[in-house]
């Protein structure tokens, strides 16, 4: 049984289709990329997962149990979600914004795990646990949400753009160490991007999505090959050959 298993989701906001009929499923361990141009539902796929969206049709079981059957408060603490913006409590300090869901959990290490998780994002805790998102560069502060969404040790994390606002050379270095994290803790990962080079990078499985639908959806090492049209579209602007 699948992990994550997304039947038929659809969405609308007004006139907007958001999402036109969903399915995806994702196994454990498993890491999917969800790609596509802005506007094409990535965010609101993603947050289906956790309950941030709820849906207008389909259904939605994470971990065997439908979502609008569970606790949404427990669900959404018991999986990892880095937003779009980061999102950070701009008034707590990297430690703080880093150690909220273990704190929220009631774990009596939440601090020491709040420093770890600073630590696995790459934040040395000494300089960083103490600063206030505003001291951060935009780089910092994503590392900040990243370590905020992995330091309650979640068996799924929902990664929306994580790595968007990082220069060249800070996004290839906070791609690897995601790689090492999620061979070391064996979490299963879906996160969004737009870059479909970084997906095949990254990813195990990637889902190409287009106007609320998927439209490709293949292993990474296959994508190339099954890239015709828009997905091949997608591959000639993101640098990877086809
Ligand atoms: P992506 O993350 O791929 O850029 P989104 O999932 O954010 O796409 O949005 C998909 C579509 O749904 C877009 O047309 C967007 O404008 C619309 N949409 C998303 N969230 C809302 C919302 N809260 N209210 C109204 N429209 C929304
Ligand atoms: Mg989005």
């Amino acid at each position: 049984m699948a992990l994550i298993e997304i039947d038929g989701a659809e969405k609308r906001y007004g006139d907007a289709v958001a999402l036109d009929g969903v399915s995806l499923r994702v196994g454990a361990g498993e890491c999917v990329a969800l790609v596509g141009e802005s506007g094409s539902g990535k965010t609101t796929l993603l947050r289906t997962i956790n309950r941030l969206t709820a849906l207008d049709r389909g259904r939605v079981v994470v971990r065997g149990e439908a979502v609008d059957e569970v606790d949404p408060v427990a669900l959404r603490r018991s999986i990892g979600y880095v937003q779009q913006d980061g999102g950070l409590i701009p008034h707590w300090t990297c430690l703080a914004n880093a150690a909220l869901v273990p704190e929220l959990l009631g774990h009596p290490d939440a601090e020491r795990r709040g420093r770890r998780a600073l630590d696995t994002a790459g934040l040395d805790p000494q300089v960083f646990a103490a600063r206030y998102p505003r001291e951060l560069s935009g780089g910092q502060r994503q590392r900040v949400a990243i370590a905020r969404a992995i330091a309650a040790d979640p068996d799924i994390l929902l990664m929306d753009e994580p790595f968007g606002a990082l220069d060249a050379i800070t996004r290839h270095e906070a791609q690897e160490a995601f790689m090492a994290l999620r061979s070391s803790a064996r979490v299963t990962a879906v996160f969004v991007t737009h870059d479909l080079g970084e997906a095949l990078r990254v990813a195990t499985r990637v889902a190409v999505m287009r106007a609320g639908r998927i439209v490709i959806e293949a292993p990474a090492a296959e994508v190339a090959g099954k890239a015709t049209g828009y997905a091949a579209e997608l591959l000639a602007r993101s640098g990877v050959s086809a």
